[in-house]
């Protein structure tokens, strides 16, 4: 069996943890570094980047977390977790002494904050989600679509080499948000040990998303 932390500075952390256990994984919180040592992955979750952003520096995670990434820690980021592992934001914010948030990075994308509008414009649709052909009924058959939460979420805006787009929202399911204008956009991603989506599925019993990132950590995926 193997552990999977979730960063528990901020943000919805016992869903993660509840989706991971109910997936086939032991799930701990992580908070210091000590706690990074024992796991063998990590899910970051959603909640504020800049928040999480400056108590991971706080608490002195950011450091040991970066070196997780870099030796080849797989990694889980939804929504604000996303937005911590890419290596860019278009549109980063700054704080009172005019420092722009920062991130652990490791996933060679460009994400844009606050994509598809404010809170109260977040919106839900399903979606066709590569990589989930386990949960197939049979080879023949298309996965079932993944019914995405998403709440001022963040979407890709640029792909490196080497980073797979898995899912994007198309035109017409979102045209309902004014930000969208006739483009398809990014919203799951992974490159490698590194699994990234702009929605939540922690937050609507969809478990396929975790039982794929723990296929991950455990090399069989
Ligand atoms: N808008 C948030 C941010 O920029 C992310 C929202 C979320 O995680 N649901 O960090």
């Amino acid at each position: 069996v193997v552990t999977i932390g979730v960063l528990a500075l901020q943000g919805d952390v016992r869903e993660h943890i509840s989706a991971l256990e109910h997936s086939g994984a032991t799930a701990m919180p992580v908070r210091r570094p000590g706690e990074l040592d024992a796991v063998d992955g990590l899910v970051i979750p959603g909640g504020e980047s800049t928040t999480i952003d400056k108590l991971t520096r706080i608490f002195e995670l950011a450091d040991p977390l970066k070196k997780r990434i870099e030796a080849g820690m797989p990694v889980y980021g939804s929504c604000a977790g996303m937005i911590m592992l890419a290596q860019e934001i278009a549109d980063p914010a700054t704080d009172l002494k005019g420092e722009p948030q920062q991130t652990l990075g490791g996933l060679d994308i460009t994400v844009r904050r606050n994509a598809f509008g404010r809170q109260r414009e977040s919106f839900e649709t399903d979606l066709d989600f590569r990589g989930l052909e386990f949960s197939a009924p049979s080879p023949d058959q298309n996965p079932a679509p993944v019914h995405a939460v998403f709440i001022r979420a963040p979407w890709v805006e640029r792909v490196g080499e080497g980073v797979e787009v898995l899912a994007t929202v198309e035109p017409s399911e979102a045209s309902r948000t004014a930000t969208l204008r006739g483009t398809a956009r990014i919203v799951a991603v992974r490159s490698r040990h590194l699994l990234a989506t702009s929605f939540h599925p922690e937050v609507t019993g969809e478990r396929r998303i975790h039982e794929l990132f723990i296929r991950i950590v455990r090399g069989e995926a």
